[in-house]
C-alpha cells in the first residue's frame, strides 16, 4: 500500500488536518473533521461534471463548522457561483451517501435543503434509516439478548440501554436508490456503483474507469480495519458478506483508492486482502475457544482486546460482543475458509 497524496500525507505528518486535494482534474476531497477521537475525520468527494454542476459524495459529520468548510470547498471550485445563498451551495446538482454513518451522511439533509439536490444510497441503507425513525429500543427484548449473551446480571444494566441501537441515531431520508451497476448521474463521469456489504448491509464502493479511481467509502481503508455489520441486524452474516465485498473489488487492484478515512493510496488488493485476514484471524481466534464457551460472553473474555477485557465497558464492551456474536456465528455458518 502505498500513500499517493503528498498533500494529505503532509499534512496528516504534521498533525494537521489535510487541505482540500485534487485528485483529478475535476474531483477533489475535502476532510471534514469528526467528533469521538477514533478517527480525525472523513473525507467528502467534489465531482465537478461536464456541465459545471458538482456532485457530492459523503458530505460529511454535520456540523457548523463543517457546513462552512464545504461551503467554501464549493465556491472554489465552482467557478461560476453566484452571490447569492451559500456560496457555489447552488452548483450542487446530486449527493450520494456510500453507507448511513453519519461521519459520511450527516450533513445530507442540511446540504438538501440549501441546494434542492436529491440523496441517493442503496436501498438496504434506505431501509435501515427508516426503521431507526420508528423503532425504539425495546428495554425487555434488550434485557432478553444480554442475557442469551451469557452477560453476568450485573453488568446487563450498562448495556440494555444500547443494545440493538445503532451506534448513532442519524434520521435521514433517502430520496433515490441505488443498486449496483448503477451510474451516477453525473455529465461527463461515468461512476458505477458497486455493491460491496460488510461494514454496513448497503454500503457501496464507486468505481470510476475512466479516472482508475475506487471510492472505497468504509470497505477498506488505509489505516484501521474497518468493523462490521454496523448498520444494524441483518439476516446475513456481515463477515461472510465483507469477504465476498473484498473479492468484488479485487478486479480493480490497480486503481486508485480514494477512501472514506486516511489518505489516497494504491495497492488496494493488498490492503484489502490484509482487512479480510485481519477479520479471519479473530474468526480462528473465536473458532478456538468456541467448543468450550457456550456463550458470546465467555467466548469474548478468552479474546484478546486492545483495552484489555476487564477495561471494555458500555459501548465499547457492547460493540466487543456483537462483534464476538458475529465472528461466532460466521465460524458456526460457513466455517473457516
Ligand atoms: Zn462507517
Amino acid at each position: 500500500m502505498h500513500p499517493t497524496s503528498t498533500r494529505q500525507t503532509d499534512a496528516i505528518g504534521r498533525g494537521e488536518l489535510p487541505p482540500l486535494d485534487r485528485v483529478r482534474d475535476d474531483v477533489w476531497a475535502l476532510a471534514q473533521p469528526m467528533p469521538g477521537g477514533h478517527l480525525a475525520y472523513s473525507f467528502t468527494y467534489l465531482l465537478r461534471g461536464a456541465d459545471g454542476g458538482i456532485h457530492v459524495i459523503d458530505p460529511g459529520w454535520d456540523s457548523d463548522a463543517n457546513w462552512d468548510r464545504l461551503t467554501a470547498a464549493l465556491a472554489e471550485i465552482a467557478p461560476g457561483a453566484s452571490g447569492t445563498g451559500a456560496p457555489g451551495v447552488d452548483a450542487v446538482t446530486g449527493i450520494t451517501g456510500t453507507h448511513l454513518h453519519p461521519d459520511h451522511v450527516g450533513m445530507a439533509a442540511r446540504l438538501r435543503a440549501a441546494c434542492g439536490a436529491q440523496l441517493a444510497m442503496h436501498a438496504l441503507e434506505r431501509r435501515a434509516l427508516e426503521r431507526r425513525s420508528v423503532r425504539r429500543t425495546d428495554p425487555v427484548a434488550a434485557l432478553a439478548r444480554l442475557e442469551e449473551w451469557g452477560v453476568p446480571e450485573e453488568r446487563r444494566g450498562e448495556l440494555a440501554q444500547d443494545v440493538d441501537r445503532s451506534p448513532e441515531g442519524l434520521v435521514l431520508a433517502v430520496d433515490e436508490e441505488l443498486d449496483d451497476g448503477d451510474l451516477l448521474p453525473v455529465p461527463g463521469f461515468r461512476i458505477s456503483v458497486l455493491s460491496t456489504p460488510g461494514h454496513t448491509a448497503g454500503h457501496l464502493c464507486l468505481r470510476d474507469d475512466d479516472r482508475g479511481l475506487l471510492f472505497t467509502g468504509d470497505h477498506v481503508l488505509p489505516t484501521v480495519f474497518p468493523g462490521l455489520g454496523l448498520g444494524g441486524a441483518t439476516p446475513s452474516n456481515p463477515l461472510a458478506d465483507y469477504l465476498a465485498s473484498v473479492e468484488r473489488i479485487l478486479p480493480y487492484a490497480r486503481y486508485e483508492a480514494a477512501p472514506g478515512h486516511g489518505y489516497r493510496f494504491t495497492g488496494l488488493d493488498a490492503r484489502a486482502t490484509e482487512c479480510a485476514e485481519h477479520q479471519l484471524t479473530r474468526a480462528r481466534e473465536v473458532a478456538a475457544v468456541l467448543e468450550e464457551e457456550p456463550t458470546v460472553w465467555g467466548t469474548a473474555s478468552r479474546l484478546t482486546w486492545t483495552a484489555g477485557w476487564n477495561g471494555l465497558q458500555g459501548f465499547q464492551l457492547l460493540s466487543a460482543l456483537s462483534q464476538t456474536e458475529m465472528h461466532r456465528d460466521f465460524v458456526r455458518r460457513h466455517g473457516l475458509p
